[in-house]
């Protein structure tokens, strides 16, 4: 029989999921406040600090522009603002975000060519160049990409798909998101050549859902402005004509308190330490899962390229015949344990461990152990793997 639904396990939940994120304590107590009057100073104040500190994460000095939307809007603001309908773009395939990113572009009537990669081996940068080298009227007028593809747990080496377009001598604009690997793993939107950065506030940056944003490179504002394709709400003209604020309405003020004290918690243990943090907790999430798979029966990693896995989410392929939906039920049903799902066409085959922001290594082992409860208690093959993690962390 089913527990009635207000029967939730007591104690805290473990939330593993790859976005939304652990919201600290301290991020919440910022946020319980009064509201302010978002044209008042003290507001612009706070609006200006967020400014800044959004833009010393992303390793810009370029422009920054953020809006009321969750991911979605500020992917959709990028397109709305750069292109146009029938322009054409590429985007580097990488998992099931590549392909949202691509179906919300084609809605918008941009013609999208995906450079097609094996999403557990990853894309090849040099495939790129020759794609762009043929080119030779520059009729693409970008490279779209995801930095941390959120549903393979796998990195795209951002940097050198910039050196694909610049060794084609393609002016393509290159667009890159980085909504599950800002603030989690090493991102240099200006360093990169990256023309317009995607980031969103739920993951990393360990906030509520609502608020994302667009790094702008000079280069990619002077094509926007210059763009005629209708917009409004995410219109980069729009907003910088309602400085200070820059908002189409009103501003979030709660979103900017929990992101002012989210910066401060950032810069205070460093962002060359937080990268850090986030290495060791995903070298020891990924010594626990080669573990589980250790004996051949188990799950195993589902990246294959060892030299891309993701710091900051884990994804597991279950053994055949063995659904993950069903292990992550009990997960959350009976230890109240959350994990992410497979997506797209690896539903039921993945689960994914996220382990990025608000984490630490007793929150992570508890999160290894407690999945290994889960498999155990539906009868998921699988090799003790708790130890390795131990042994990993300990190193
Ligand atoms: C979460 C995520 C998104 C979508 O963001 P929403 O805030 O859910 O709209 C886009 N891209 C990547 C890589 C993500 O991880």
């Amino acid at each position: 029989m089913n527990a009635p639904l207000n029967a939730r396990p007591r104690g805290r939940q473990f939330f593993n999921n790859p976005g939304p994120t652990n919201i600290p304590d301290r991020v919440l107590r910022a946020m319980d406040r009064p509201v302010l009057d978002f044209m008042s100073d003290e507001f612009l104040a706070i609006h200006h600090a967020c400014h800044a500190g959004v833009k010393r994460v992303l390793k810009t000095d370029q422009h920054l522009f953020m809006y009321n939307a969750s991911g979605h809007g500020a992917w959709e603001a990028a397109l709305a603002n750069l292109f146009a309908p029938g322009d054409s773009v590429i985007i580097v395939e990488t998992g099931y975000f590549s392909q949202s990113w691509t179906e919300m572009a084609v809605n918008l009537g941009i013609t999208v060519e995906t450079l097609a990669a094996d999403w557990r081996h990853g894309a090849e940068p040099a495939k790129l160049a020759e794609r762009l080298a043929k080119d030779k009227a520059h009729q693409i007028k970008a490279v779209l990409c995801v930095h941390n593809e959120t549903a393979t747990g796998m990195i795209l080496p951002v940097a050198d798909i910039r050196r694909a377009i610049d060794e084609a001598k393609h002016p393509a604009l290159l667009l890159s998101d980085t909504i599950s690997s800002l603030a989690s793993m090493e991102y240099k939107m200006d360093a990169w050549g990256i023309d317009v950065t995607v980031g969103g506030s739920q993951k990393g940056l360990m906030l509520p859902t609502g608020m994302s944003f667009t790094g702008v490179s000079g280069k990619a504002l002077e094509i926007a402005n210059r763009n005629k394709a209708r917009r409004h709400y995410f219109s980069w003209q729009q907003m910088t004509g309602r400085a200070p604020q820059k908002f189409v309405g009103t501003a979030p003020v709660h979103m900017f308190f929990g992101l002012q004290e989210s910066l401060r918690m950032l810069e205070e243990e460093g962002l060359e330490a937080v990268f850090a943090r986030h290495a060791r907790l995903g070298d020891a999430t990924r010594a626990a899962v080669r573990a589980w798979g250790a004996g051949g029966k188990g799950p195993q990693l589902y990246g294959q390229s060892t030299d891309r896995l993701s710091n900051s989410v884990t994804a597991v392929m279950m053994p055949d015949g063995v659904n993950a939906d069903v292990m992550r039920k009990a997960a959350i049903d009976r230890y109240n344990l959350s994990l992410g799902g497979g997506l797209g066409p690896l539903m039921g085959k993945v689960f994914r461990i996220g382990h990025m922001g608000d984490l630490n290594e007793p929150m992570l082992l508890g999160a290894l152990a407690t999945t290994e409860l889960a498999m155990k208690a539906v009868g998921v093959p699988f090799s003790p793997g708790v130890e390795a993690a131990i042994d990993s962390l300990a190193a």
